[in-house]
């Protein structure tokens, strides 16, 4: 038998179906009112407003067009809004310099450490990585393991022929640092990589591949007429793996056709079923230690001593023959104290000696950093033109060379609004979701409900790379906020401490080839 329900049972009842029904207001961490957005994939800007919750981007609606409940709301008063860029190159010690406020101040969400065949030289990076998370780091961090570290801790070191043993050492170190990161990187001109035969250089490949990782490589030799060579090298480790050339240039190589010849040589291997691609930075001088300039007898210090005794006539020859080839004296800018902001020309006068012996009797090859005038802005311009060449700065919170703080804002500064040679949201496109399939990234790059909340705000006429050759460490200005998974890493010159930046797994699933 039924019973009637009350009167007050019935106001109950319809409460609760009026909550149950209707629309409950939806709540978000932030929101970014008034934007264009940019949202990285290569689309034009629309005016958007942005939702951020737990540190992800959770909505796109029109500007004004929802009612919710935000904690943080962001005018961005017309203002671009594109994903953080990400670098595929770059240097610095975490537990140095954590903050890494010269890259958020280019708006610069997502470094790489461990490059040029060179990462912490410890057994476990894993533990290590472990120590940058607790520390906290200012932007996210995808690592990468060196070879030469590999060779240095199997003690294989300079041999160039090692055991079988040796050799399966380093494949397991490899396999293991795997774990942790985004893939290999290799430093062939550099000791000891430049020891490594093709065979160690190809059995290395098939344990990347094998993992989905990529190989990004500082190649044997970037002189212009060994360009051919040294990439012919990398593209036979992409029969196993993907390839990435690092901070491809031409050292005396000139013109844009030049330039197209390369790219062509890039495309041709992508038609072949190669996955390569390459990254630029937006500067004519490299930079990097002095032994750079030595021949391979006399690099190290053991080999130098030894040089220095029994080949002198020859190592000066070689001095002479290659600093005159790479546009003399003038052209070497030192970086290192007690030599920092001097030239090999300005020593040359101060010291009363030519440079050769300058190099030779005061410096030595491990002796000082310097920047190296040696590239052709028409040629290194248009590499940075093509769609399958991301931006890297190659450079670092205390490097001496501008490109450590000045290369995302030059990016903008000079190729979209001065030369206007890149389109806005091309530029954007190359240096974030093209940048994140290069690392494998997949989580983040894009504006996209779903994607990491790694955002940047900026007005592209007011962006500045201040940084120079003299005065390299010099922020960027133009960049007025930035976030780092959802959080404000950088507002209006002013950095936050809670360091919102992610050390960041590699996905365990096999990746797509960079496009
Ligand atoms: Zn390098």
């Amino acid at each position: 038998m039924k019973k009637a329900l009350t009167g007050l049972q019935v106001s109950v009842c319809i409460a609760l179906l009026l909550v149950a029904c209707s629309d409950p207001v939806e709540t978000f961490d932030t929101r970014i009112r008034n934007a264009y957005v940019i949202d990285g994939l290569g689309n034009p800007a629309r005016a958007a407003d942005v939702y951020i919750r737990d540190g992800f981007i959770a909505q796109l609606t029109d500007v004004d067009a929802k009612s919710a409940s935000v904690t943080n709301t962001i005018d961005a008063q017309g203002r671009i809004v594109a994903p953080g860029f990400i670098d595929v190159h770059s240097h610095g010690d975490p537990l140095e310099t954590p903050g890494f406020e010269n890259f958020l101040a280019q708006g610069v969400t997502t470094i790489t450490l461990g490059q040029d065949g060179s990462s912490p030289e410890v057994e476990n990076l894993g533990a290590w990585l472990d120590e940058v998370r607790e520390e906290g780091i200012g932007v996210n961090l995808a690592m990468f393991v060196g070879h030469g570290t590999l060779r240095k801790l199997t003690g294989i070191e300079h041999n160039p022929d090692p055991s079988s043993d040796q050799l399966q050492r380093m494949l397991e170190m490899l396999d293991n640092a795997l774990d942790y990161c985004f893939g290999l990187s290799t430093g062939l001109e550099y000791n000891p990589g430049l020891h490594a035969s093709q065979d160690e250089l190809l059995a290395l490949s098939k344990v990347v591949g094998k993992r989905s990782r990529l190989i990004m490589s500082h190649m044997r030799n970037e002189d212009d007429d060994q360009l051919e060579t040294s990439i012919d090298e990398l593209l036979n480790q992409g029969e196993y793996a993907r390839i990435h050339i690092a901070h491809l240039k031409s050292v005396y190589g000139k013109g844009r056709a030049r330039a197209e010849e390369l790219l062509r040589k890039l495309d041709r291997a992508r038609q072949g079923g190669i996955a390569i691609t390459a990254d630029v930075y937006p500067y004519v001088a490299s930079y990097t230690g002095l032994s750079l300039l030595f021949p391979l007898w006399a690099k190290t210090a053991e080999d130098f001593a030894v040089a220095k005794r029994d080949r002198r006539a020859e190592l000066e020859a070689y001095l002479v023959k290659r600093i005159t080839r790479r546009n003399g004296p003038a052209a070497t800018l030192l970086g290192t104290d007690p030599y920092t902001g001097k030239t090999l020309a300005d020593l040359e006068v101060e010291l009363g000696l030519p440079f050769e012996k300058i190099l030779i009797d005061v410096i030595g090859p491990q002796g000082a950093s310097g920047a190296y005038f040696i590239m052709d802005d028409a040629l290194q311009s248009r590499l940075l033109e093509d769609s399958n060449i991301t931006v890297s700065s190659d450079g670092s919170p205390t490097g001496f060379h501008p490109r450590g703080h000045g290369t995302f804002a030059k990016i903008i500064e000079e190729y979209v609004v001065t030369r206007n040679t890149l389109l806005l949201e091309e530029a954007v496109r190359k240096m974030t979701s093209f940048a994140a399939s290069v690392l494998g990234l997949t989580d983040r790059g894009s504006i996209e409900p779903g994607k990491a909340a790694d955002l940047v705000i900026f007005d592209p006429q007011q962006v500045r790379a201040r940084a120079t050759y003299p005065a390299p460490i010099q922020l960027a200005d133009g960049f007025d906020v930035v976030l780092v998974n959802g959080e404000i890493a950088f507002e209006s010159g002013k950095f936050d401490a809670v360091r919102s930046g992610l050390v960041l797994r590699p996905s365990s699933q096999p990746q797509q080839a960079g496009e």
